[in-house]
């Protein structure tokens, strides 16, 4: 019998985990990546506010896999799927597969608002991580020389749209950047005059988070003198000002969108039903096969597949789901091969981190929540132990202790794109 070819594309998280679980399996590997290396994206805001360099939250795929036989990496972008003929295209070529599996993630979903896309920052990949980072110090050099007063403010004014997760962060460490670093670099610059504004439609921060944590998070941003604007939303962004739902108008040259996210474009190639931002609908098993579309050789997971949970919600776009997706996966191909049926998903919840600065974070983990320092300290150790590679977690340990005792973010670097 020939040896089943798994091909898996995407070596994020989930992919990541469904090549790894592989390693002794009786299979055949080609993993397809249009980067050389998996990256860490909740320490990508860190690379934006100058905390970490890249090379720090990413590890080259050819080094993670040296040992494991039966793999071989590929470097390239799917551009289309034949679920029929059961191959895909990348690179002018096609390559055919026994089994697929999809993991190929997200994209920042500006919900059709072009201005922003074309005028604003995010924090997704590498690339516009390093741009917001490029742009922020610019902003304080610019600043620094500007003897227009209203000009000035406009450089120093830093407005971040969206209060989950990733804005809570980006506020935060941006704001203590500020108030604990710039101060230091820029000892002619009045930093008084700086403003980071966190924008959020809704009427709470971090959404999921139990009611406590909210709080928490808002009185955390609050001490690090973060304005809170809730119930507003973003109307547009044309480069120097924001110009919020209700008219409002902030002078401004830095906006960072981190409101939404929408499943990856390659999805589209592949004419299956999909639900909410744009993710794959998928059964329990993760299988794409359901009454619609019927290739049980097919994986989707992660951040591109829709599963509801339990609890009758759709499975959050979080690594961990990604993770726990991907070891299933792997599971399922090993008991289809053996002539077993595949097992369906169940989301062991770990629970729910988020940090804000220095001492402070908030968790809710083992039905607990904390705030302040403890969850600080959860967040930092959890963080560093993910992370691929002792040589990183040495290297981000080293540089947080650094920061932290000295007041310092090392990578204020303004390099060439
Ligand atoms: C700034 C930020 C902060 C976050 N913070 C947290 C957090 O604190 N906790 C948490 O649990 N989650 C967090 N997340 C979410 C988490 O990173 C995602 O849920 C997770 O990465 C999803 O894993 P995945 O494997 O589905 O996709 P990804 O990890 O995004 O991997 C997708 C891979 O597919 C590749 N790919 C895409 N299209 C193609 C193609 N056409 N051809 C070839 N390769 C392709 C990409 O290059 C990428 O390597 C955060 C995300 C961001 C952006």
């Amino acid at each position: 019998m020939n040896t089943p070819h798994v091909v898996i594309i995407g070596a994020g998280f989930g992919g990541l985990n469904v090549a790894l679980q592989l390693r002794d399996a009786p299979v055949e590997i080609t993993l397809i990546d249009k980067q050389n290396y998996h990256l860490f994206q909740p320490l990508l805001y860190q690379v934006a506010i100058a905390g970490l360099l890249p090379s720090q939250i990413a590890y080259p795929l050819r080094t993670i896999f040296r040992k494991q036989m039966n793999i071989s990496f590929q470097l390239g972008e799917v551009t289309g799927i034949n679920l029929e003929a059961c191959y895909v295209s990348m690179n002018g070529s096609v390559i055919a597969y026994d089994y697929l599996v999809i993991a190929v993630g997200a994209e920042t979903n500006f919900f059709g608002m072009d201005s922003i896309e074309q005028d604003g920052f995010q924090v997704k990949d590498i690339q516009n991580a390093i741009s917001t980072r490029n742009h922020l110090l610019r902003m304080f050099e610019q600043a620094s020389r500007e003897a227009n007063a209203v000009k000035r403010r406009a450089m120093l004014t830093f407005v971040v749209v969206g209060g989950g997760p990733t804005g809570v962060e980006t506020a935060g460490a941006l704001a203590e950047l500020i108030n604990h670093v710039m101060v230091k670099d820029f000892p002619n610059l009045n930093l008084r005059e700086a403003r980071v504004i966190l924008v959020e439609a809704n009427g709470h921060l971090i959404t999921p988070y139990p009611h406590e944590l909210r709080h928490a998070t808002f009185h955390l941003l609050r001490r690090e003198q973060v304005e809170i604007l809730l119930n507003t939303k973003l109307a547009n962004f044309n480069g120097q000002t924001v110009t919020l739902g209700d008219g409002r108008q902030i002078a401004t040259y830095t906006l960072i969108w981190t409101a939404g996210i929408k499943a990856a474009p390659m999805l589209d190639s592949l004419g299956v039903e999909r639900a909410g931002a744009g993710r794959v609908r998928v059964a329990p098993t993760l299988q794409l096969s359901h009454q619609l579309s019927h290739h049980p050789e097919v994986f989707v997971l992660g951040d591109a597949a829709y599963l509801v949970n339990g609890n009758g919600q759709p499975l959050p776009m979080l690594s961990t789901v990604a993770i726990q997706q991907g070891k299933v996966t792997a599971q399922n191909i090993q008991r289809i091969i053996d002539g077993k049926k595949p097992e369906p998903f169940h989301y062991k919840d770990p629970g729910l981190l988020a940090t804000i600065g220095r001492n402070a974070a908030v968790a809710r983990l083992w039905g607990v929540s904390f705030s302040g320092f403890i969850a600080w300290v959860i967040w930092v150790f959890l963080h560093i132990y993910r992370l691929i590679g002792f040589r990183n977690r040495i290297l981000v340990f080293v540089n947080w202790a650094w920061d932290y005792i000295f007041y310092e973010n090392q990578i204020r670097l303004i390099t060439k794109e």
